[in-house]
């Protein structure tokens, strides 16, 4: 603790430092243990990660300390209450002797004992809020009965049905957990999670919520659904076939995972742990920056290739020093036995030892897609990724998102990213400048520019970079408030056309014919109704000319008989 004291009253953030000994310590180390050697930069990194992260928590522990200390003064308070000490402990992991020395250094005292209560009650709250059944795990670890039990055989390798006899049972209420001598039931470990399933018995049956291993036992974790089950009894031990299925898919498709990423990224790429499930797959490994977009489609192309060729998966069962010898990637940190089993997947393309459940070819893993990338400490990247139907589950949902954003676009899929670039731009222009544009006009200031010709108020006007939807919203604006019988007329040119819009309030005037008379001198298009109509032309040189001639064409309509 002493560190964590140094650090604390460093005036500057502190940098990680333990790291810096790895070299040292890997030379010291590398007879007995030769691996070290060649898993020195991982190492090291891993030392600087978590040191990194413990500087963290001291800092903000420190930080919350530092106004406890602060209110206590303000209150006159001789001790820090036995909450503080607790909430810094428990929400920012903050050590609690820590709390205790700089309270001291500051003339404070602690309520050490409300501190414990407020543990113990916690303690008490997981204890109560864990299944009875956990309880129970915990307690038999020393059961002395327990310990005398041989080693549960896995027979999961081979089938994932098998007879198997009750060595231990300890039940409460209808949940526990049970030891048989035989199982096919694979128990979490080497990051692939427990199996579930079925035992059943003569008069009895049970659903194996998880199975985890114990000193080389295999214990299935149970809820009993129907009768009683004793020791020695004998049971059919069945493991749900789908789920194993998923979760051998997601096992080999990580084996196949890493030498992706040894090949993609390089060999200093290391497992630094895994999660195999049968919704997905957790890959944590070294590497020292986030993959590129072009990096992530290689990997998933090297294992989607690798699944599509159909490859062979063989497993040897040899000695560790063997193992070794013919190269295999050993997990580092985990304890081998003397025999361990290899997994080659196409014939060396990927070497590893495993105890895991794997398929038998790689064609069984079905499609393979990465999910996300991420970091989770300095150096080090976590990648999740699907297979087989999770995969498809997960494209299924992908899908899904795709047309509801489509569907709140109003456009196709394929037409999305067009439509979001096109409404990105118009917020752009809105945020810059939404003074200039159209809809922020000032109606008022345009209805002063009004001329009057033969009775007939006419405004013709030019907006900066406006749409069609802002003029027409403008002009309708303008009929409304102006007296009398009215024409308008507003032009805008933006990304290289130009729109227009005229609007008429009286039969004088057909807003239709006028527009299609002004679409002529702009060499473009338009036509509409007899009170409102729009036109466009992509020759933007003739708006000026345009808007001097409409005067002139308003006085030809009025010269001509009111139509009908
Ligand atoms: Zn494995």
């Amino acid at each position: 603790m002493w560190q964590g004291r140094k650090y604390l009253f460093a005036r500057k953030k502190p940098a990680p430092v333990l790291h810096l000994l790895t070299g040292q310590v890997v030379r010291v180390m590398r007879d007995p243990y030769p691996y070290l050697q060649s898993d020195e930069a991982r190492i090291s990194m891993t030392i600087r990660g978590e040191e990194e992260r413990f500087l963290q928590t001291l800092e903000e522990g420190q930080r919350i300390l530092d106004e406890v200390i602060k209110k206590a003064a303000a209150k006159n308070e001789r001790r820090i209450s036995g909450e503080d000490i607790f909430r810094l402990y428990d929400t920012y992991g903050f050590p609690g002797e820590l709390t205790v020395e700089i309270a001291g250094e500051h003339q404070l005292g602690v309520d050490e004992e409300g501190f414990q209560s407020l543990l113990e009650a916690q303690r008490a709250r997981a204890k109560k809020a864990s299944k009875i059944a956990d309880a129970i795990f915990v307690a038999t670890e020393t059961n002395p009965k327990l310990q005398q039990l041989l080693p549960s055989e896995f027979l999961g390798y081979q089938g994932l049905d098998a007879e198997g006899q009750v060595l231990f049972a300890e039940i409460q209420g209808n949940e526990g957990w049970v030891v048989l001598d035989k199982t096919p039931f694979y128990g979490e470990k080497g990051g692939q999670v427990g199996d579930k399933g079925i035992l059943s018995w003569n008069g009895g049956e049970a659903e194996v919520l998880d199975t985890q291993v114990k000193n080389k036992l295999v214990m299935h974790r149970i809820r009993i659904l129907k009768g009683h089950i004793r020791e020695s009894d004998k049971v059919l031990a069945r493991v749900d076939v789908n789920l194993r299925d998923s979760t051998r898919r997601h096992h080999t498709a990580t084996h196949l995972l890493q030498a992706a990423l040894r090949q993609v990224l390089g060999s200093h790429v290391r497992q630094l742990g895994s999660l195999v499930s049968p919704d997905k797959l957790r890959f944590d490994f070294s590497h020292p920056s986030p993959l590129k977009d072009n990096e992530i489609r290689e990997v998933e192309d090297f294992v989607n290739k690798a699944v599509l060729l159909n490859l062979e998966v063989k497993t040897d069962i040899k000695s560790f020093e063997e193992s070794q010898k013919a190269g295999a990637l050993a997990f580092f940190g985990e304890k081998y036995e003397d025999e361990v089993r290899i997994l080659n997947v196409g014939n060396g393309l990927s070497v590893e030892l495993c105890r895991g459940t794997h398929v038998s070819k790689t064609g069984d893993i079905g499609a393979f897609f990465i999910t996300s990338e991420s970091s989770i400490a300095s150096g080090t990247r976590r990648i999740e990724a699907v297979a087989g139907m999770a995969a498809l589950d997960y494209l299924r949902s992908v899908r899904q998102k795709l047309e509801g954003a489509a569907g709140l676009l109003k456009v196709s899929p394929d037409e999305i990213l067009e439509r979001i670039d096109k409404l990105q731009q118009k917020i752009k222009t809105l945020e810059k400048g939404g003074a200039a544009k159209g809809p922020v006009v000032d109606v008022d200031s345009l209805i002063k520019t009004a001329v009057t010709l033969s009775g007939l108020n006419a405004v013709v006007h030019e907006l900066k970079d406006a749409d069609l939807s802002s003029l027409r919203s403008l002009s309708d604006q303008v009929r409304t408030k102006l007296k009398g019988e009215s024409v308008c007329a507003l032009f805008s040119v933006s990304d290289g056309a130009v729109s227009f819009v005229v609007t008429s309030s009286t039969v004088r005037i057909d807003a239709g014919a006028l527009t299609k008379k002004i679409a002529a001198l702009l060499e473009g298009s338009g036509g509409g109704k007899k009170d409102f109509a729009q036109g466009g032309s992509k020759n933007t040189g003739k708006v000026d000319a345009a808007k001097k001639q409409i005067p002139q064409l308003l006085q030809e309509f009025l010269a001509q008989p009111a139509r009908k």
